[in-house]
C-alpha cells in the first residue's frame, strides 16, 4: 500500500480513536465525578485521561480501541493492509469498511464457515 494511502488510513482511525474516546468522557460523566481525589488540576487531567483509558472506558470500547490501536501500530510497522491468516492484501473496499480488520474477505469467510461448522 503507497504512503498516501496508509495516512489515509491513519487518519481514518484516529478519528475513529477520537470517538472512542469521546465515548469514554460520557461514560466517565455517566458515572459521576469523583475527579475531585486528584486536586492539582495538572495531576487531574493526567490521572484522568490514564484512568479514563484503562479503566473507565466501557468493555466494548476498550476492546475496539486496542483494536484501532494495534492497526495504528501496524500501519507504523508497515503490516497494516496484510491478512495475518494468508498474508495476502486486503481490499481497500474491506479496509475503508472496517479499518482494524486483520484478514482479508476470503479468510474471514472461512473463518466464519469454520464457526458454523463447529
Ligand atoms: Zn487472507
Amino acid at each position: 500500500m503507497d504512503a498516501e494511502k496508509l495516512e489515509q488510513f491513519r487518519q481514518l482511525l484516529q478519528e475513529e480513536m477520537k470517538a472512542l474516546l469521546s465515548e469514554a468522557d460520557k461514560t466517565v460523566q455517566e458515572m459521576g465525578d469523583d475527579a475531585s481525589h486528584f486536586p492539582d488540576p495538572t495531576d487531574r487531567a493526567t490521572q484522568e485521561s490514564d484512568r479514563t483509558f484503562e479503566l473507565r472506558i466501557r468493555d466494548r470500547e476498550r476492546k475496539l480501541a486496542n483494536k484501532v490501536r494495534e492497526a495504528l501500530e501496524r500501519i507504523d510497522d508497515g503490516s497494516y493492509g496484510i491478512c495475518e491468516d494468508c498474508g495476502g492484501e486486503i481490499s481497500e473496499a474491506r479496509l475503508k469498511a472496517r479499518p482494524v480488520t486483520t484478514q482479508c474477505i476470503d479468510c474471514k469467510i472461512e473463518a466464519e464457515e469454520k464457526e458454523k461448522r463447529l
